[in-house]
Protein backbone atom coordinates (compact mmCIF):
# COMPACT_ATOMS: atom_id res chain seq x y z
CA UNK A 1 0.00 0.00 0.00
CA UNK A 2 0.94 3.58 -0.82
CA UNK A 3 2.66 5.57 2.30
CA UNK A 4 1.43 8.50 3.27
CA UNK A 5 3.20 11.59 3.65
CA UNK A 6 2.28 14.85 5.31
CA UNK A 7 4.19 18.38 3.80
CA UNK A 8 4.03 20.56 5.80
CA UNK A 9 5.61 24.18 4.35
CA UNK A 10 4.15 27.41 4.33
CA UNK A 11 6.36 28.36 1.65
CA UNK A 12 4.14 27.48 -1.64
CA UNK A 13 7.74 27.56 -3.67
CA UNK A 14 9.41 24.97 -1.23
CA UNK A 15 5.86 22.78 -1.10
CA UNK A 16 6.21 22.17 -4.86
CA UNK A 17 9.62 21.41 -4.90
CA UNK A 18 8.93 18.86 -2.40
CA UNK A 19 5.72 17.52 -3.51
CA UNK A 20 7.52 17.55 -7.15
CA UNK A 21 10.63 15.46 -5.77
CA UNK A 22 8.42 13.01 -4.12
CA UNK A 23 5.87 12.58 -6.37
CA UNK A 24 7.33 10.25 -8.80
CA UNK A 25 7.59 7.77 -5.85
CA UNK A 26 3.96 7.24 -5.49
CA UNK A 27 3.56 7.91 -2.07
CA UNK A 28 0.30 9.67 -1.06
CA UNK A 29 1.05 13.20 -0.64
CA UNK A 30 -1.12 15.27 2.21
CA UNK A 31 0.08 19.06 2.65
CA UNK A 32 -0.08 21.58 5.62
CA UNK A 33 0.67 25.14 5.89
CA UNK A 34 0.87 25.77 9.23
CA UNK A 35 1.48 24.43 12.48
CA UNK A 36 -2.50 23.97 13.72
CA UNK A 37 -2.75 22.81 10.12
CA UNK A 38 -0.37 19.97 10.63
CA UNK A 39 -1.89 19.01 13.80
CA UNK A 40 -5.47 18.72 11.89
CA UNK A 41 -4.17 16.79 9.07
CA UNK A 42 -2.14 14.53 10.78
CA UNK A 43 -5.06 13.52 13.31
CA UNK A 44 -7.34 13.08 10.78
CA UNK A 45 -5.63 10.96 8.06
CA UNK A 46 -2.50 9.62 10.24
CA UNK A 47 0.60 9.56 8.13
CA UNK A 48 3.51 7.17 7.57
CA UNK A 49 5.70 9.97 7.73
CA UNK A 50 6.19 14.13 8.25
CA UNK A 51 8.39 16.69 6.74
CA UNK A 52 8.38 19.43 9.13
CA UNK A 53 9.38 22.78 7.98
CA UNK A 54 10.55 24.49 11.35
CA UNK A 55 9.87 28.04 10.75
CA UNK A 56 5.86 28.09 10.60
CA UNK A 57 2.78 30.27 11.22
CA UNK A 58 0.95 29.80 14.39
CA UNK A 59 2.69 27.33 16.05
CA UNK A 60 6.67 26.41 15.27
CA UNK A 61 7.74 23.03 13.63
CA UNK A 62 9.61 22.06 17.58
CA UNK A 63 6.05 22.87 18.86
CA UNK A 64 3.97 20.83 16.58
CA UNK A 65 6.38 18.11 16.69
CA UNK A 66 6.61 18.05 21.06
CA UNK A 67 2.71 18.23 20.57
CA UNK A 68 2.61 15.00 18.12
CA UNK A 69 4.90 13.22 20.01
CA UNK A 70 2.69 13.08 23.52
CA UNK A 71 0.13 12.06 21.04
CA UNK A 72 0.19 7.80 21.27
CA UNK A 73 -0.95 7.24 17.57
CA UNK A 74 2.43 9.15 16.83
CA UNK A 75 5.02 8.59 19.47
CA UNK A 76 7.09 6.50 16.63
CA UNK A 77 5.80 8.68 13.42
CA UNK A 78 8.92 9.57 11.51
CA UNK A 79 9.63 13.25 11.16
CA UNK A 80 11.95 14.94 9.56
CA UNK A 81 12.67 18.32 10.30
CA UNK A 82 13.39 20.61 7.51
CA UNK A 83 14.94 24.37 7.96
CA UNK A 84 16.53 27.36 5.91
CA UNK A 85 19.05 28.15 8.75
CA UNK A 86 20.65 25.71 11.45
CA UNK A 87 22.05 27.92 13.91
CA UNK A 88 24.55 25.73 15.75
CA UNK A 89 22.47 24.06 18.31
CA UNK A 90 19.16 23.90 16.45
CA UNK A 91 19.91 20.22 15.03
CA UNK A 92 19.83 19.05 18.99
CA UNK A 93 16.92 21.41 19.58
CA UNK A 94 14.99 19.62 17.14
CA UNK A 95 16.06 15.85 17.73
CA UNK A 96 15.35 16.35 21.29
CA UNK A 97 11.91 17.74 20.66
CA UNK A 98 11.00 14.22 18.79
CA UNK A 99 12.14 14.86 14.86
CA UNK A 100 14.26 11.68 13.80
CA UNK A 101 16.52 13.42 11.10
CA UNK A 102 17.01 16.90 8.93
CA UNK A 103 17.04 18.42 5.98
CA UNK A 104 18.41 22.02 5.14
CA UNK A 105 17.13 24.43 2.49
CA UNK A 106 17.39 24.64 -0.11
CA UNK A 107 16.23 21.08 -0.74
CA UNK A 108 18.31 18.35 -2.16
CA UNK A 109 15.16 17.19 -4.79
CA UNK A 110 17.81 13.52 -5.17
CA UNK A 111 18.49 13.97 -1.21
CA UNK A 112 14.70 13.95 0.21
CA UNK A 113 13.52 11.19 -1.70
CA UNK A 114 16.28 8.82 -0.61
CA UNK A 115 15.91 9.94 3.02
CA UNK A 116 12.39 9.77 2.71
CA UNK A 117 12.65 5.83 0.91
CA UNK A 118 15.35 5.02 3.80
CA UNK A 119 13.88 6.06 6.83
CA UNK A 120 10.63 3.99 6.01
CA UNK A 121 12.27 0.81 5.34
CA UNK A 122 14.04 1.59 8.28
CA UNK A 123 10.40 2.11 10.26
CA UNK A 124 8.69 -0.96 8.60
CA UNK A 125 12.07 -3.58 9.96
CA UNK A 126 11.45 -1.99 13.00
CA UNK A 127 8.18 -3.09 13.19
CA UNK A 128 8.77 -7.10 12.06
MN1 LIG B 1 8.60 28.21 6.66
Amino acid sequence: MSKKILVVEDDPKNMKVITLALKPHGYILLEATDGEEALAVATRDNPDLILMDMQLPKLSGVEVTRRLREMPAFRHTPIIAVTAYAMSGDREKFIEAGCDAYLSKPINTRELPALVAEILSQREKDRV
